[in-house]
Formats: C-alpha cells, sequence, structure tokens
C-alpha cells in the first residue's frame, strides 16, 4: 500500500500537499490533476509558473495558480514544500547538497516575498523524508560549499571520525536567517537511507533507486 506523509504544519482545506513514499503512482495522479514538475539538475534556479508550464531547468517552482499541482521528486535529497494561506502562494524545492549550498531555499523565499509580497511570519514550510545526518557522510568540500552560504556548524555531525551533514538543519537555518517563525517549519522524521524499504535512498539503491515526490497544489 503507498503511504502518504502529510506534514502537520500543512493540513489546510484549501490545499493538497504530501510527500510520497518510492513506487508512488505519478501517473495515476497525472490523470487527476495537471502536475508540473521541473526538470532537476541540482541548480538554484527558481521558476515562477504562470501561464507557460512547459517544464525548464530549475531547482524549485513558486506559483500562485490554482488548479494545478507542483512538485519534485527526490532520492535521498531534501524536498521542501512551502505555503503562505495570507497571499495563496505555493512553492516547491528539491534541496540537495549542490542547491543547499546556493542557497535555493532561501532564494525561492526571497522571490516569494518580492514577486507575491509574501510575509515572512505567514509563510510555512515543511521538508520531506530525506537521507538525515545520521546517514549521510560527505567530504570537507561539501561542508565548506555549504558554509559559504550558510555559515554554521549546527548541521555537520561527526560519527566515529567521519563528517556527517544534515540538510535540513542547513535549511531550516537558512529559513530562520531571513526571518521565517521556527515554529512554521516541520522536519520529517523519516531518514531515506536507514527506511530504504519505504523511500528510494540513492546512497542505499544507487541507480535503481526510484524516486518519491513532495508535491503541493491549491485547489
Ligand atoms: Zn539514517
Amino acid at each position: 500500500m503507498e503511504k502518504l506523509i502529510y506534514p502537520e504544519n500543512l493540513r489546510h482545506s484549501d490545499i493538497i500537499c504530501f510527500f510520497t513514499e518510492k513506487n508512488f503512482d505519478l501517473i495515476k495522479l497525472r490523470k487527476q490533476y495537471e502536475i508540473y514538475m521541473p526538470i532537476q539538475r541540482h541548480t538554484d534556479n527558481v521558476i515562477v509558473l504562470s501561464k507557460n508550464t512547459t517544464p525548464q531547468v530549475a531547482d524549485a517552482v513558486i506559483t500562485d495558480k490554482k488548479g494545478i499541482l507542483i512538485g519534485v521528486k527526490v532520492a535521498d535529497c531534501l524536498p521542501i514544500l512551502l505555503y503562505d494561506p495570507v497571499r495563496k502562494v505555493i512553492a516547491a524545492v528539491h534541496a540537495g547538497w549542490r542547491s543547499t549550498a546556493k542557497g535555493i531555499l532561501k532564494k525561492t523565499l526571497i522571490k516569494m516575498l518580492e514577486i507575491f509580497n509574501c510575509k515572512v511570519s505567514n509563510i510555512i514550510i515543511a521538508m520531506g523524508p530525506y537521507i538525515k545526518g545520521c546517514c549521510y557522510e560527505v567530504g570537507h568540500e561539501v561542508i565548506e560549499a555549504l558554509n559559504r552560504e550558510t555559515p554554521s556548524l549546527e548541521y555537520v555531525i561527526n560519527l566515529n571520525g567521519k563528517k556527517h551533514v544534515d540538510l535540513a538543519i542547513a535549511n531550516r537555518i537558512q529559513s530562520l536567517s531571513i526571518g521565517i517563525n521556527t515554529e512554521n517549519i516541520w522536519i520529517s522524521p523519516d531518514c531515506t537511507y536507514c527506511n530504504h524499504l519505504h523511500y528510494a535512498s540513492y546512497r542505499f539503491h544507487g541507480k535503481e533507486a526510484g524516486r518519491q515526490y513532495g508535491i503541493i497544489g491549491m485547489l
């Protein structure tokens, strides 16, 4: 059975918002809804979706359009969904370490403020299942890259003499740095590597990993 994860801070009656496990049937969902997903390339490109829904290279999408779902696909990378219930604006972000290092979440938030007049205090953020600090060992170049945009060691974990990072913590720091309220941020407790029976984990499964999704839309 496919299980969907509904983040507890994004259960509004006027939106659809969930994270999936692996093997989710996106084709079935496409029969019900128009779905826009960018062509993900670990960039810091943020698309503002208006009329043209031809997929473009980007790792974040923002829209105020109703009746269309937007989303990202991941396998260990962090999927982030955002909602401003006052301005009625949604966003989906694919935050791997490269995009996190380029500040993609911060750039998405700034666009929401500048283009849609969102207020930081109204924005709600949900971060879905990803490879957590327990399992995400990285080289020093990853930590150096992350530190440029997000100067903190809060997301670096020392485990058995190895360096691990937690991308949700790095992204939470980016959110807090521009004024998002801590209580408006939800982080999934699930690690995709630890729970590889349920989730696609690139580190665990390799190229055959498949993907899970983070999806949001306004009705
Ligand atoms: Zn883990």
